[in-house]
C-alpha cells in the first residue's frame, strides 16, 4: 500500500490568492454536500448551492443575469434561465403554461420551427392552436378564443420584417387575460423591451445576436412573475431541455460584445439597405428603418432608431438570377441563420418556405428572388461594393 491517493481520486482545485479575471467554466454534472443536514438545508432554501447539473449550474447562472440585465428583469420578477436552444425555450414556456384544452395564438410569420410546432405538435398534445396577422390588432383580437392561454409574437416578422401592433395587441391581452409571450430574438432588448410593453414571458434564441458567433445553441425564458417562471423551469428540468457548462461559458464571452456588434451591424444594415435600393436589379427593399417600410409610422414608437439588423429585399429574375447573385458574393455565407458577427444570405424559396409551392411563396410576398440579409459587423463600405458587384453581374 502506497500512501498517494489512487489516481481516480480527484485532486485539489489550486488556490490562489489572485483571482480569475474570466468566469471559469463549471463542467461538473454533480456537487457534492459535507452532510446530509447540509443538503437538506439546501433543498430546503436554507442555503444556496447546486446539486445536479440538470437542475442548474454557474455557468447558466451567469449567463441568464447578464441577459435578466439586459431584458430589465429585477429580483422580484421571474429572473431568467437558460436552455439548450431557443426551440428549447419556447417548449418550456408551452408546457410550463398550457394544458391540453387551451387554445395558443400566435403570429402568421413565426419563426418556421415554432409554427410547426403549433401546427403539428401541440395539437398531438391537445393544445388547441391557431395564427393570426399581428400587424392588425383587431383581427388579431378578434382571433382570441374564450379558451385561449397565450400569444405567442416576434416584434419583427420573418422574412418579410413586417412590425407587430404590440401595444394594441397587449392590451387586449391584459383585458382578455392572456398571457403574451414575447420572442425577442430578432429585435434584442437593444431595440425592444418587452416587459415595458406588457410581455408577460420573453424567450430567445441565443445562439443568434446574442451569443453572436454561430457557434454555440441555447435559448433563454424570463417572466413576469416568479410564479410564471417557476412553471417552465419545473418543465425544463423534467423534460431535459437544459443546456450545456461550455455553451453558456462560450455564450456569455459573446455577450460582452453583444452591444457594440449590435449597433454596428445595424448601422451597416440601414448603410446596404439604401445602396440595394438605388439597384436597377433590386425590385423591392424592405427594412424597418426606411420611410418606405410599410410599418414605418408604429416602428418609430416601439424601436426608435434601433430597426436592426435584418434586411430583405427582391432580386428581378428567377433561379439563373438567383443562382448568379450568391454565386458571385464569394465571402457572404449562403446560409440560413441569423445574427452572425459576418454577413449571412438566406433564400426563403430554398430555405425556410421551401416546403410550400412557387405560387403559395408569390402569395406571401415572396418570389424566386426573395433573399434576406443577416448584416454583419464588417466594414460597411466592403460589404457594399461586394453586394453592388455581386448585382451588377446579374442580367436578365
Ligand atoms: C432561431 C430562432 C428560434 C429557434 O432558436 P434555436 O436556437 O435555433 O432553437 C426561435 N425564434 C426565432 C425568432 C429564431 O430566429
Amino acid at each position: 500500500m502506497s500512501d498517494t491517493p489512487s489516481i481516480v481520486r480527484r485532486m485539489p482545485f489550486p488556490e490562489s490568492s489572485s483571482r480569475a479575471v474570466v468566469t471559469p467554466l463549471q463542467p461538473s454534472v454533480v456537487y457534492s454536500s459535507d452532510t446530509p443536514d447540509a443538503l437538506d438545508a439546501q433543498y430546503e432554501g436554507r442555503a444556496q448551492g447546486y446539486t445536479y447539473a440538470r437542475e442548474g449550474h454557474p455557468n447558466a447562472d451567469v449567463l441568464a443575469r447578464k441577459i435578466d440585465q439586459l431584458e430589465g428583469v429585477s429580483d422580484q420578477m421571474g429572473q431568467g434561465f437558460i436552455t439548450g436552444s431557443g426551440m428549447a425555450a419556447i417548449s418550456a414556456v408551452v408546457l410550463g403554461l398550457c394544458k391540453a384544452g387551451d387554445h395558443v395564438l400566435g403570429g402568421d410569420q413565426l419563426y418556421g420551427r415554432s409554427l410547426r410546432m403549433m401546427h403539428e405538435d401541440l395539437p398531438a398534445l391537445g393544445i388547441e392552436t391557431s395564427v393570426a396577422d399581428p400587424t392588425d390588432a383587431a383581427a388579431f383580437g378578434a382571433a382570441i378564443r374564450p379558451n385561449t392561454r397565450l400569444v405567442l409574437l416576434e416584434v419583427v416578422s420573418n422574412p418579410t420584417l413586417r412590425v407587430a401592433d404590440i401595444e394594441g395587441i397587449a392590451k387586449l391581452c391584459s383585458q382578455r387575460g392572456v398571457l403574451l409571450v414575447i420572442d425577442n430574438t430578432f429585435t434584442t432588448p437593444r431595440a425592444f423591451q418587452a416587459f415595458a410593453y406588457g410581455a408577460d414571458v420573453v424567450v430567445h434564441s441565443v445562439t443568434k445576436l446574442l451569443a453572436g458567433h454561430s457557434d454555440v445553441t441555447l435559448g433563454y425564458v424570463a417572466a413576469k412573475t416568479p410564479e410564471l417562471r417557476d412553471a417552465m423551469l419545473l418543465k425544463s428540468v423534467t423534460w431535459g431541455l437544459t443546456p450545456s457548462p461550455f455553451d453558456c461559458w462560450l455564450a456569455e464571452r459573446g455577450m460582452y460584445s453583444f452591444e457594440l456588434r449590435f449597433d454596428r451591424a445595424q448601422d451597416n444594415a440601414a448603410k446596404l439597405a439604401d445602396a440595394l435600393a438605388t439597384h436597377p436589379n433590386v425590385e423591392k427593399v424592405l427594412y424597418p428603418g426606411r420611410a418606405d417600410h410599410p410599418d414605418h409610422n408604429r416602428i418609430q414608437g416601439l424601436l426608435g432608431k434601433n430597426a436592426g439588423n435584418m434586411v430583405s429585399f427582391v432580386l428581378r429574375g428567377e433561379r439563373p438570377q438567383t443562382n448568379a447573385f450568391v454565386g458571385a458574393l464569394e465571402n457572404i455565407a449562403f446560409a440560413p441563420t441569423l445574427g452572425d458577427v459576418g454577413t449571412t444570405l438566406s433564400q426563403p424559396a430554398t430555405s425556410s418556405h421551401r416546403a410550400l409551392s412557387a405560387q403559395a411563396r408569390q402569395s406571401l410576398g415572396m418570389p424566386e428572388g426573395f433573399f434576406r440579409i443577416s448584416v454583419g459587423v464588417e466594414d460597411s463600405d466592403v460589404l457594399i461594393s461586394e453586394f453592388l458587384a455581386a448585382l451588377d453581374g446579374v442580367t436578365a
